[in-house]
């Protein structure tokens, strides 16, 4: 690593990089009791063209398969629904637009066990969902198809949607009238001593001096952890986005998870659809262009047999963002890995980041202020399951 006399150095306490709604969430906990810590946070693009956190779809959900997931929502619903107060700049109070209609998540025969099975462990955790034969499906959404499903889950509370971009702006904004800097810069490296870091260079030839690093670099995370020597197993995966217009109104229309595994959901007047891709078509590091073909071959179609009022609907639009794929088990990656005692990760969220921000940004914060999670316990998606090699598998990856 070049370290030129030359170069100007900066020093903070604790160094983010990756200025997205993960890390923005932890500078805000980082500096919200007014601790004096100095934090700051490398973003290489204010405007955020490809971050995740303003491509996303932004919807929170309770309907996941393991206690932890659970647990972060839990916690990402109540902040949500205090944004306003919790993030209110001066006389700006944030206004993300939470609405809560639910997801809804519909099985085939072979998928019912596997619905019931994640029902025992949301019911467990106090998650408020109703199991629905194809004859109460009917009579509670009448513009449904029930063909070829044999039971349905709907979230009857805490699960809906808001605007992604709005609670990125908020958390930055607080962020910075907290006194967090925000720099406009690409990290390239970090300068090592041993097993710690003491130093990330930037592009700029800036060289930033910390005693604590975080890596909340998004789909670019794993490039992040390289110049560590540590191999994170997260990829950049492609996901389109369509949005369309309907004549036709669908009452109470919750988040629809297909059995064909396509989503669709209300935004505005309108509605937002996307998909999985096949996994031999889920390739790392795709351009951001649309697989516009997706939508008349696939989508479509198939949009339209779930529900009949979506034959007669028209595009409106589309984008393309990445997700941060945990190719490993689907969860996040939180916490340090043994060979770098002082670089902490915050990755790997596999579509599912923007719902646990709040509870991702809290749990660094204290782990970084106080050597250990306090308020919520996030141990189990640490380093240690996968150098382990002990998946803590997600079922619920939409
Ligand atoms: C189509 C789509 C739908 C989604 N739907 C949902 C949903 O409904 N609910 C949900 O909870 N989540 C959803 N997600 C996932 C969610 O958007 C992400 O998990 C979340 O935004 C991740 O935030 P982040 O801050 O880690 O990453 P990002 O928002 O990508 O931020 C990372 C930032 O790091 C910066 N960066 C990276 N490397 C460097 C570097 N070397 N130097 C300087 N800056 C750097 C980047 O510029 C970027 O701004 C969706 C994602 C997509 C793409």
């Amino acid at each position: 690593m070049n370290t030129e006399a030359n170069q100007s150095r900066t020093k903070a306490d604790i160094v983010i990089v990756g200025g997205g709604v993960i890390g923005s969430a932890i500078a805000y906990f980082l500096t919200r009791d007014n601790s004096g810590v100095a934090v700051t946070v490398i973003e290489r693009d204010p405007s955020y063209a490809k971050a995740s956190s303003a491509l996303s779809a932004s919807s929170i959900r309770q309907q996941f398969s393991t206690a932890v997931n659970i647990k972060m929502s839990k916690y990402g619903i109540q902040f949500l629904r205090n944004i306003g107060e919790l993030l209110r700049v001066g006389d700006d109070a944030p206004d993300i637009g939470l609405v809560e209609p639910g997801y809804m998540y519909l099985a085939t025969p072979a998928g019912e066990s596997i619905l019931r099975e994640n029902y025992a462990v949301q019911k467990a955790h106090d998650v408020q969902v109703e199991l629905m034969t194809p004859e109460r499906l009917k009579e509670k959404f009448p513009w449904i198809s029930t063909q070829g499903i044999a039971l349905a889950s709907h979230g009857l509370a805490e699960e809906g949607w808001f605007d992604g971009y709005s609670m990125l702006q908020a958390f930055r904004k607080k962020a910075i009238s907290q006194g967090v800097n925000y720099l406009r810069d690409e990290a390239v490296g970090f300068v090592r001593d041993g097993e710690r870091i003491t130093a990330c260079q930037l592009a700029s030839g800036q060289l930033i001096q910390a005693e604590v690093f975080v890596n909340a670099g998004g789909p670019w995370a794993a490039s992040v952890a390289n110049w560590a020597g540590i191999e994170l197993p997260v990829r950049a995966r492609r996901r389109s986005v369509f949005s369309f217009s309907c004549a036709d109104k669908l009452p109470d229309c919750p988040l629809v998870i297909d059995t064909s595994g396509i989503w669709f959901r209300p935004e505005g007047e309108q509605f937002i659809a996307g998909y999985a891709p096949p996994e031999d078509e889920d390739l790392d590091d795709q351009p951001l262009d649309v697989v516009y073909s997706a939508f008349d071959e696939f989508i479509w179609p198939t949009l339209a047999e779930r529900v009949p009022a979506f034959e007669a609907i028209r595009m409106t639009g589309a984008w393309a963002g990445y997700y941060e794929m945990n190719t490993f088990d689907h969860n996040a990656i939180l916490g340090r890995h043994p060979a770098c005692s002082n670089l902490l990760f915050a990755a790997g969220f596999s579509g599912h980041g923007l719902q646990q921000c709040p509870a991702v940004g809290r749990a660094i914060a204290e782990l970084i202020q106080f050597g250990e999670f306090r308020s919520l316990d996030l141990s189990e998606v640490g380093f240690d399951r996968i150098l382990q090699n002990q998946p803590l598998l997600e079922r619920n990856v939409i």
